[in-house]
């Protein structure tokens, strides 16, 4: 039997529907992510050619050839940082308004949980400036994840736990590289001190993310050029003291100083042929 309803039936069960499915403290944040990236979707939908000058100031001819081969660009590299908040709802909150412009695609809470707040596939805003080899736009090639930890504090258990299946994953479904999983410290030493020296780098070197020194070390030769050693791996050393303090707070940890000791020297020796 084919019923018919009243349009006022139809337009209150609808309004339910959407009242049920937006339940929670981040209904709405949820609506305005599903919105934005609704409005994507004009972007990469476009088929205008370029607009192209030459020289002389002509016109250059560009036309739009839609091809039926391609797929979303994955991200290279992963971004840890902590979040210098005290509870994982503070940071929840604050990459949830407007006015304070910061996100990150991961924030793991201390009991574990990890929640996704951007798509892999989006640029969260959690890099900011910085430079990592011949990188100068981290947040559009990396996906970032936030420990909630304050910067004076072991990390948990349960949270490196939940990060190394994490990293698992995306190192799985994107080919990262080892190389590839690195700190915002690392990325921005002149202004950024996270993830911080009690964050553990060894434990996640020995599951193939980022590197670790081996327990035995060569000396480090004579006159080494450590400066061109840490540019070679990534650092931007354009403020070298700022660069050695990166290095120390993620592949030493014992001292952080801007000091070059010999053992400095020697684990910098180490690591950067595993950079090669
Ligand atoms: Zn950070």
């Amino acid at each position: 039997m084919n019923k018919r309803y009243p349009l006022y039936i139809i337009l209150l069960l609808i309004a339910l529907a959407t009242a049920c499915s937006q339940k929670g403290p981040y209904a709405i944040t949820n609506k305005v992510y599903t919105h934005q990236t609704d409005s994507f979707l004009h972007i990469i939908q476009s088929q205008l050619p370029p607009l192209l000058i030459d020289s002389t100031g002509m016109q250059v001819p560009a036309k739009w050839v839609g091809t039926v081969n391609f797929g979303m660009r994955k991200p290279n590299y992963v971004i840890i940082h902590y979040t210098a908040q005290d509870s994982v709802q503070q940071t929840l909150k604050t990459f949830t308004i407007k006015s304070t412009q910061v996100s990150a695609h991961y924030v793991i809470a201390k009991n574990g949980t990890v929640y996704h707040m951007v798509s892999d596939y989006l640029r969260a805003n959690q890099a900011g400036l910085g430079k990592w080899g011949s990188i100068t736009d981290m947040n559009s090639c990396s996906v970032g994840i936030e420990i909630d930890n304050n910067g004076f504090e072991p990390y948990t258990d349960a949270q490196i736990g939940s990060l190394l299946a994490l990293l698992t994953k995306l190192k799985k479904d994107y080919n990262i590289p080892q190389a590839n999983f690195i700190g915002h410290q690392d990325w921005a030493p002149k202004r950024k001190p996270d993830p911080g020296p009690l964050f553990p780098w060894k434990v996640l070197a020995a599951h193939g993310f980022s590197f670790w020194s081996d327990d035995i070390l060569e000396l480090a030769p004579d006159n080494y050029d450590y400066i061109t050693a840490l540019r070679l791996i990534g650092y931007d050393t354009s403020t070298p003291k700022d660069a050695i303090v990166a290095f120390k707070r993620h592949f030493v940890q014992s001292d952080t100083t801007a000091t070059v000791t010999q053992l400095d020297l020697n684990v910098l020796f180490n690591i950067s042929r595993k950079y090669q």
